[in-house]
């Protein structure tokens, strides 16, 4: 695999062989590479003129918007580092990171600086602003994407628009920019806990943009829908990174909205798209949905959360494409493993497991016990990954960085096994792990097994204080729209299928299941709501 040194270099390289090509996609409007680049440029001029240089940080907190894409490129070009904040924080959740990263810029939304960031970026010196509501940024149908017209700006801040477009050079372009550098500081989506910042380097980034690029072939130049929030690790590199790689156009719909997401597949044509497996099961549960809406697909791929083998299923028989199932965490930039364009995932025969693929090249993974040895093909032990793509470390976090990444080598803190041919199989998180009576249950296999019954849309399993068993299986689920189950019926078809000490006693129906904004369950907040 030979990537491009940084995503700036693989953008440049595209305009020179594309400059007239749309390199983003926003409803009705266009902005080709060669436009994208000169207002990425502007940016970079811009924060250089404010102070900001090599290794600075700079926080980002946009939607999907070409606006994300061009502060990026704008943010690396005067080269800092950037910290993609989840645009759903408010003021504490913001303010954690903006301290923990200690940002010296901050480009967000207007009305996230209004509601939430003023009083919080405090001790962060530059401000840019996007001066549009968020409404008008769903809705606007300008073909030229950047034409909002001038609202007043923030008292304190700069206006993104406006200096995207002052025509400004770049500062530092190919100068400063290593593929050692540390790009992103990517927060964990805190699933599990405070959220780590992941130092992702340019490195990570192009090595798995070009494996995703050649493992997940499409015509140069085709549209990559970003399904994946562009702020996590996996729309970043699955989506911008692969798309760019490959000189593509990156069609871009705000946020996860499954009717406007059908629609947007229906205008732009998309050839490939990541996304988290909620994602995939709101669009197969979509009235409107239909194998038009899937027919220009080349690449459809789940990555970053379980793929029960149900939904595979379910959207083959529904829809016709296959569902290709991905491996990846934060830590190690997006995936570390996935299913070979040439074939299927198999599935495990005695748990059910569907296979999340084969470990990339130069990528090692290991399957080690609570000693660190590594066990015989079969077994279960901890997920264990050593390659390109693993950060070198947590942000200033040296105790967390020791313990996480032992040698350099990360621990996933997955529970998996990998079986005789190299196929890898992710069983749960070992934090997740259930003790009922004793008895190791893993939400996951339960989970599977409420996703094969045709009323469930989303299930989440957890244990709970039991007097008798220590532990005990609840089940929450979600339901296809127009459906009715009883709990009592969910859990008597899971006893069918399940050992007895597996099935959940109790089942919890609920109109929506707890998410991430990457769209990832909250077993967490099913266990300690807030
Ligand atoms: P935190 O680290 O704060 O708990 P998080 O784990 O959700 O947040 P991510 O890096 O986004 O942060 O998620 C990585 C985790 O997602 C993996 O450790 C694994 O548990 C899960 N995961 C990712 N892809 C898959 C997959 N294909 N199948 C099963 N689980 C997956």
């Amino acid at each position: 695999i030979r990537p491009a040194a940084t995503l700036v270099h693989a953008f440049r390289a595209a305009v020179a062989r594309a400059p007239e090509h749309p390199a983003l996609a926003y409803f009705d409007g266009r902005l080709t590479y060669r436009e994208t680049d000169a207002l990425s440029d502007s940016v970079a001029g811009h924060l250089a003129a404010r102070g900001v240089g090599r290794g600075d940080r700079v926080a980002l907190m946009l939607q999907n918007t070409p606006h994300f894409v061009i502060a990026l490129l704008g943010a690396w070009k005067a080269g800092a580092t950037v910290v993609p904040l989840n645009p759903m924080y408010k003021s504490a959740e913001a303010a954690h990171v903006l301290a923990d990263s200690g940002a010296s810029a901050l480009i967000c939304s207007d009305r996230a600086w209004e509601a939430y960031l003023r009083d919080t970026a405090a001790g962060t010196p530059v401000h840019v602003v996007l001066t549009a509501c968020e409404k008008d940024l769903q809705t606007r149908n300008d073909p030229r994407v950047l034409g909002f017209e001038r609202l007043p700006v923030p008292a304190d801040t700069d206006d993104l628009v406006a200096v995207a477009r002052a025509e400004l050079p770049a500062p530092h372009y190919g100068r400063d920019l290593t593929t050692t550098d540390v790009a992103l500081i990517s927060y964990t989506s805190g699933t599990s806990g405070t959220p780590k910042g992941a130092m992702n380097t340019h490195r990570g980034i192009m090595y798995n943009a070009e494996r995703q690029r050649t493992g997940h072939p499409v015509a140069e130049g085709a549209a990559y829908f970003a399904l994946a929030p562009l702020f996590h690790i996996t729309g970043m590199v699955c989506e911008l990174a692969a798309c760019v790689a490959n000189a593509g156009t990156l069609v871009l719909a705000y946020r996860f909205e499954a009717g406007v997401v059908l629609d947007a597949f229906a205008e732009h044509r998309p050839a490939y798209t990541v996304g988290p497996s909620t994602a995939f099961m709101a669009l197969a549960a979509h009235p409107d949905a239909t194998p038009g809406h899937f027919a220009s697909f080349r690449v459809i791929s789940s990555g970053g959360a379980p793929v029960p083998p149900a939904l595979v299923e379910r959207f083959r028989t529904r829809f016709g494409p296959y569902l290709r199932n991905g491996y990846g965490l934060t830590e190690c930039t997006a995936p570390c493993a996935s299913v070979p364009p040439d074939r299927e995932a198999p599935v495990d025969p005695a748990s059910g497991t569907l296979s999340v693929g084969v470990p990339g090249p130069e990528t090692v993974v290991r399957i080690l016990d609570e000693r660190g040895e590594e066990v015989p093909f079969g077994e279960q032990g901890e997920i264990a990954v050593r390659g390109p793509q693993v950060v070198p470390g947590y942000w200033g976090l040296p105790d967390a960085t020791a313990e996480t990444f032992p040698d350099g080598e990360l621990r996933t803190g997955d529970i998996g096994f990998m079986d005789r041919d190299g196929w890898l199989y992710v069983v749960d998180r070992k934090k997740d792990m259930i003790n009922a009576s004793g008895f190791k249950v893993w939400p996951r296999e339960v989970e599977d097994v409420l996703h094969t019954h045709p009323a469930v849309r989303e299930a989440a399993v957890i244990g709970v204080p039991d007097a008798y068993r220590g532990e005990t299986v609840k089940a929450y689920v979600s339901l296809r729209p127009g459906s009715t189950v009883a709990p009592a019926e969910l859990s008597s078809y899971c006893e069918q299928r399940l050992a007895a000490y597996k099935y959940p006693r109790e089942v919890e129906v609920l109109p929506e299941l707890p998410k991430t904004t990457s769209g990832k369950i909250l077993r967490r907040e099913l266990r300690y709501p807030t």
